[in-house]
């Protein structure tokens, strides 16, 4: 069926009815951690400069993307720090009519310098990863130093009032989580949002990841051995975690359940990976090639009708369950987690 100026308008919708207003954006598949979970000690085949998204690039997808309801952006990576100057991204797409939220992932290491320079550029709110609250482990986890850099990242943030600020831990049975109680209470007297993620497979983790994933349920147990807590209605997003709280804590402790009690049902989000691939499902293969049209010289319009289409191979859910092992699947960091 033809596609007409009137459709291209239209709200991006899958064939699931559901509505897509959230794009993650990967602007670097390079980190300068290594996360045992998420990426080899080697690191990876990396992209080459030229098969990267420029920021004006990206920039240009979203504007077709914000013409069609996309909302929400979250810029990640790789690490999406390591990338040189993205403040000037953040005020591209700040600047688009449309994008009334912009976030960002990153592991902290570059944070604290450059936080304040983030936030003047229109960056509203910051998800910081941290696994351990003790150096040691830190570096056994991360494959590399940093704890200190991360805590005066996490510190800046607060400062620089990208709120509100979430702390993202990967939960690994006999790694860290005896650290759960310590990471809980952290939002008794702090302005954070600590969430607990269960650990997925991904690349080459699967057995790591079938010996040390812990449930979201068993990890709420865990928070509820430190005090009584209620269930919290965050006051921004309706994004994939489950918030509790300690009673007068000033932040709330979120899980996110991947696996155990998948979000598919409600997925709004769609992800622009480093090279330039719409990929329709953080877990599956299902992509367009954004990339060749765009440097072809195709209008806001084409682009638009590209999205448009690309939503009907958004898959209903995806598949992964304990222990299975894929060979579709590609680490977060290729894909943007
Ligand atoms: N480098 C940034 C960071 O670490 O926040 C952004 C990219 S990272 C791939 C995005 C998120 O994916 C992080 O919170 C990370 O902990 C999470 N992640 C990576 N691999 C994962 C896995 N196997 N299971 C669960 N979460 C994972
Ligand atoms: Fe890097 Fe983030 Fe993956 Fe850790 S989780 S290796 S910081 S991309």
């Amino acid at each position: 069926m033809p596609v007409t100026v009137d459709l291209i308008e239209a709200p991006l919708m899958d064939s699931f009815r559901r509505s897509i207003t959230y794009l993650r954006i990967s602007v670097t598949d390079k980190c300068n951690l290594r996360c045992v979970y998420c990426m080899p000690e080697a690191g990876l085949t990396w992209l080459h400069r030229d098969e990267l998204l420029t920021y004006e690039e990206i920039a240009r997808i979203v504007e077709a993307g914000a013409r069609m309801g996309i909302r929400s952006v979250r810029i990640t990576g790789g690490e999406p720090l390591v990338r040189r100057d993205l403040s000037r991204l953040v005020a591209l797409l700040a600047a688009i009519p449309g994008i009334d939220d912009i976030a960002l992932s990153t592991n902290g290491l570059l944070l604290a310098a450059q936080a304040a320079e983030l936030k003047a550029s229109g960056l509203r709110r910051v998800n910081i990863s941290l696994d351990t609250l003790r150096s040691d482990r830190f570096e056994a986890i991360a494959r590399r130093p940093g704890l200190d850099a991360v805590l005066a990242g996490i510190d800046a943030a607060i400062e620089a009032d990208l709120a509100p600020v979430k702390i993202n831990c990967v939960v690994m049975r006999g790694r860290n989580d005896d650290e759960i109680g310590d990471f809980a209470q952290l939002t008794r007297t702090k302005d954070l949002y600590v969430r607990f993620i269960e650990m997925m497979p991904v690349h080459e983790n699967v057995e790591q990841q079938a010996a040390e994933y812990l449930s979201a349920d068993d990890i709420l147990a865990r928070v509820r051995l430190h005090g009584a807590v209620v269930p919290v209605t965050p006051s921004h997003g309706n994004g994939p975690a489950r918030y509790v709280g300690f009673e007068g804590a000033r932040g709330a402790v979120g899980v996110i359940s991947p696996l155990s009690h998948d979000y598919c049902e409600r997925c709004n989000r769609v992800r622009l990976s480093a090279d330039g691939r719409l990929k329709l499902c953080l877990f599956g293969d299902q992509h367009v090639d954004l990339r060749t049209p765009l440097r072809n010289g195709a209008s806001l319009e084409q682009l638009g009708t590209i999205l448009h289409d690309a939503m009907f191979i958004k898959p209903e859910r995806h598949h992964l369950r304990l222990g299975e092992t894929s060979s579709r699947m590609r680490a977060f960091s290729e894909i943007g987690g």
